[in-house]
């Protein structure tokens, strides 16, 4: 995570996340979630053609889009769920739709809420009202 020095002063952590918050625009990490799939990125990143179907149909394995250059089937997205894992021992990492991209473009989850809301024009940017902000700390 990269905002921890931001604020020089002591200040109460919520407060400094408030803060940290309302210099933002804010955005409905839930509603993002619920808008565009894991699978839809992939298509997105150019992944899900690197992919293959487990044999029930409800997951995808390949190589992992993060460490690139190791072949094979180590990374996995549960569908249903939006999960992804890498089972790399070096890398080791997982999540959902908004870590994927926020490992991906190397920022943080709310950062990544708002490159999805861009890409796919969901138009949910900024429609967070500041109390459903203060509730979310
Ligand atoms: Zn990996």
């Amino acid at each position: 995570m990269s905002s921890g020095s931001v604020c020089k002063v002591q200040i109460p952590n919520k407060l400094k996340l408030f803060v940290l918050y309302m210099k933002r625009i804010s955005i409905d990490l839930k509603a993002v979630k619920a808008a565009v799939s894991l699978e839809r990125l992939l298509g997105y990143y150019g992944f899900k053609s690197k992919m293959q179907p487990t044999r029930n149909g409800s997951s995808l394995v390949g190589p992992c889009p993060i460490h690139p250059g190791d072949s094979g089937n180590v990374f996995k997205v549960t569908l249903s769920r939006n999960r992804w894992v890498c089972h790399n021992h070096a890398c080791r990492c997982r999540g959902n739709q908004l870590d994927f991209v926020a490992v991906m473009e190397k920022c943080d989850t709310h950062e990544a809420a708002l490159k999805i809301d861009r890409w796919f024009s969901l138009g949910l940017a900024g429609k967070v009202t500041s109390k459903s902000v203060l509730q979310r700390i």
